[in-house]
């Protein structure tokens, strides 16, 4: 983006010495005084000048904020400002079969940041690898921890993982090495991808998952169908889970053809022997419809709000007490 501004401002500095120094004239022109001319060079002078100082202006007050956030993200992570969050999910019987792990910035004045809002800047800037491989390292340590304790010990943890972040070289290596170094179960770590991870072919994406698929650790495709080419990288793709969009989840009810764009969605998820988990479900009607299409896992705030460890495992265990076998939620366990 900045090249392009850089290639913007040099062109228009090209234009401004090569018409302001050429006799070049339109056959139509006409002489003007030279009081008038000298008065329009000072004009035209002043205004490329002026423009010039605009540009390097907004080019440095980009860089120098883009700076400032990624060097209080570095700061974050040194002292402990990240944090995860865990929002279960639920099978067809509203077992809690796992949770996905979403990464929150406690800022010291700001308060709670949403990934969102700092995410993209810190792919940007090249933190990723540092943000999640901070994440990866936490969720692992939360899986080993899990492992100690008898309600969350069956659980599945979901990460995202961004494009980028998957893209680097050795990426694969360091999740094995995560996993050995806390001593995990492979199968109980899921990474979430999106369709934006093919940033140039497939066919190195694909050994990298297969890579790690070996070693036992799933796949889930996040925000199905709001990528580009869904439907032929689906088939490509070695994920044994599909995440529908909240937005056709909200969609399904709104209108006749939501409803069945996500009935399709999910008949061809389970035609493709993938699991379907619909994100996002807020009402009980929302549910009903989406058990009714054939889905069997869901998530969203119906079910339980992203919450800290403790929050969640105290939820977990309160609903497991409530049943013999497998923690369920009812609603009265997380609201
Ligand atoms: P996502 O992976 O699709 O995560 C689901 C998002 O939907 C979360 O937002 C969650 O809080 C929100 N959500 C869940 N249930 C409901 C619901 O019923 N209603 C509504 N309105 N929202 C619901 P969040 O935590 O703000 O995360 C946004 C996105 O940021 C995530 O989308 C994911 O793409 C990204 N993200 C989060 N954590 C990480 C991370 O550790 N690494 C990377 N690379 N990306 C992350
Ligand atoms: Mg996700
Ligand atoms: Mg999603």
């Amino acid at each position: 983006k900045s090249a392009f501004q850089i290639g913007i401002i040099a062109t228009s500095l090209l234009a401004f010495i090569f018409f302001s120094s050429t006799k070049i004239a339109l056959p139509f022109a006409q002489s003007i005084p030279d009081d008038v001319r000298y008065l329009g060079i000072w004009v035209n002078s002043t205004l490329a000048t002026a423009m010039l100082c605009g540009g390097v202006y907004a080019i440095h007050r980009e860089s120098t904020g883009q700076n400032e956030i990624s060097r209080a993200l570095r700061t974050a992570v040194r002292n402990n400002q990240l944090e995860l969050h865990f929002q279960p999910q639920v099978d067809n019987g509203r077992q809690i079969i796992g949770a996905e792990a979403l990464l929150r910035w406690k800022h010291p004045q700001r308060g709670y940041i949403p990934p969102a809002d700092f995410i993209p800047i810190a792919e940007e800037c090249g933190l990723m690898p540092l943000i999640g491989g901070w994440v990866l390292k936490e969720a692992c340590r939360t899986l080993a921890l899990w492992k100690e304790d008898p309600v969350l010990a069956e659980l599945t943890l979901a990460v995202n993982v961004s494009a980028k972040q998957f893209n680097v070289d050795g990426f694969e290596q360091s999740v094995l090495d995560t996993v050995k170094l806390f001593r995990i179960d492979p199968a109980k770590l899921k990474l979430e991808l999106t369709e934006s991870v093919i940033i140039s072919g497939v066919e190195p994406v694909v050994a990298k998952m297969n890579a790690l698929r070996t070693s036992g650790i799933e796949f889930a495709l996040d925000d199905f169908g709001t990528g580009y080419s869904s439907l032929s990288y689906l088939r490509q793709l070695p994920v044994s889970q599909l995440k529908i969009d909240r937005s056709f989840v909200q969609e399904s009810l709104e209108s006749p053809g939501g409803a069945s764009l996500i009935k399709s969605i999910v008949r061809m998820g389970l035609d493709l022997d993938l699991t379907v988990l619909a994100e996002g479900i807020e009402s009980a009607t929302q549910h009903l419809f989406l058990l009714d299409c054939g889905c069997h896992e869901f998530q969203g705030y119906y079910f339980g709000r992203p919450v800290p460890d403790a929050e969640f495992k105290s939820q977990i265990t309160k609903a497991a007490q409530g049943s013999t076998r497998h923690p369920t939620l009812s609603q009265t366990a997380v609201r």
